[in-house]
């Protein structure tokens, strides 16, 4: 349950209204956990909900691989509320928990020991497979594909962001919460050095206690245009999603392919191998030669066991929201009070557990221990 009592001897007013900006999973989490906690909420959002990274993700759920101990604890919590919602509604089919398996390249057999061996010191639920193993296990996974040994993390799992950031969507209009979508490139309203809202393209404002930037790879820019630097690292990415197909996995990570399952029997693929074939148009649109997408689905469809070749029904492209240190940036930002940010890698993760803390900072105006390691303010001078 987040507090909304706010620390004894601090001037902190608990605030009544809110201002979210950004319409992608972590502005819909943040504005939802808000109105949850009795605040009055406006999500505000330039073009349509889930337009940007959110409706473009792998979302695989996981803590995998080499992480700081701050960050790794927020992933395995961020896991936890997934777990919670699945819990609440196990019939979903946007929300699983299929398990991943990981693999890398042929022969690195000294890389996978040691990525296997730091999962198990951090408490990972991890194991080291042989090809033998993965045919027995995952007769839909192509083992001749494998690498000698995999990694299995039995607990991971995957999102929909569309189907969640519709659900939680829902939510907010029932907690009496207002989405305002289509309103151009907003700005920070800074008055007296506080954030006092925002400014549409229009030139409209719109007015609220707290102001909660979750922009994605739009972050920096408006944050910039207030005079605070958050430096941006936000690469270009695709993410293809299949035509339906009877093929059955769980997520897979590979070398030349990651892939998981997808509502109605599709796949959702991606990897980073072709980033640099991604071209970036002066209005700010992706596109990628077709050519890209038949290979990259060539690789997915070598995964898989079941010899049906997959086919691309759509694809995207566009920045992938990840901070110039590759930490996650989240919770007050002491140079402009009344401010917050929510800008990371991994969003998809990270979504409910940065809601609910992001949440606990703006009601009770202390900052959140987890949050400690990833503040704002590490940037400023
Ligand atoms: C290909 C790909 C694979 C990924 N794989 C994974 C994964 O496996 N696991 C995982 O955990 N995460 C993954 N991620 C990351 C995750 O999807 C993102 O971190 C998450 O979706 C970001 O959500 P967001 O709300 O921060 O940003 P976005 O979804 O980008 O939303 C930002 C919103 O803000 C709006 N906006 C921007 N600027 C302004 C402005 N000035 N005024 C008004 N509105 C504005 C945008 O229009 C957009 O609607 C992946 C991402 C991609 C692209």
């Amino acid at each position: 349950m987040t507090t909304t009592t706010p620390p004894a001897g601090t001037d902190h007013t608990t605030p009544t209204t809110a201002l979210v900006l950004g319409g992608g999973a972590l502005g819909v989490s943040i504005a939802t956990h808000l109105a949850r906690a009795g605040a009055r909420v406006t999500l505000a959002t330039s073009g349509e909900l889930c337009d940007g990274a959110s409706g473009r993700s792998l979302s695989w759920l996981n803590s995998a691989g080499d992480r700081s101990p701050a960050y790794h604890a927020l992933r395995v919590l961020g896991v936890d509320r997934y777990r919670t919602l699945f819990a609440a509604g196990p019939s979903r089919d946007w929300l699983r928990f299929t398990g991943g398996l990981w693999w890398g390249d042929e022969g690195d057999r000294e890389g996978t020991h040691a990525r296997h061996a730091d999962e198990v010191a951090r408490g990972y639920d991890s194991h080291l497979l042989t090809r033998k193993d993965v045919a027995g296990v995952f007769p839909g996974v192509n083992a001749e594909a494998t690498a000698e040994e995999s990694i299995w993390n039995p607990g991971e799992g995957w999102v929909s962001l569309p189907h969640l950031v519709d659900h939680l969507a829902t939510e907010l209009r029932t907690l009496g919460g207002t989405i305002r979508t289509q309103l151009g490139e907003c700005s920070l309203l800074v008055e007296d050095g506080r954030a006092a809202g925002i400014r549409d393209a229009s030139g409209a404002e719109l007015r609220a206690d707290a102001v909660v930037v979750a922009c994605g790879a739009g972050t920096s820019a408006v944050m910039a245009g207030a005079g605070v630097d958050i430096p941006d690292g936000s690469p270009l990415a695709m993410l293809v999603t299949t035509e339906p197909s009877d093929a059955q996995a769980p997520v897979l990570n590979t070398p030349r392919a990651a892939m998981r399952p997808n509502p109605g029997g599709t796949f959702c693929v991606d990897h980073d191998w072709y980033v640099d074939q991604i071209v970036e148009h002066e209005d700010g649109h992706c596109t990628i030669d077709e050519s890209v997408v038949t290979e990259l689905l060539a690789e997915a469809s070598r995964l898989l066991a079941d010899g049906t070749p997959l086919k691309a029904g759509t694809w995207a492209s566009g920045r992938k929201p990840i901070p110039a240190d590759g930490q996650p940036v989240l919770g007050t930002v002491g140079q402009l009070p009344g401010s917050y940010v929510a800008f990371t890698h991994s969003g998809a993760t990270l979504a409910l557990i940065i809601g609910d803390l992001i949440t606990h900072e703006v009601m009770s105006g202390s900052r959140h221990p987890l949050l400690e390691s990833f503040s704002p303010d590490r940037f400023t001078a």
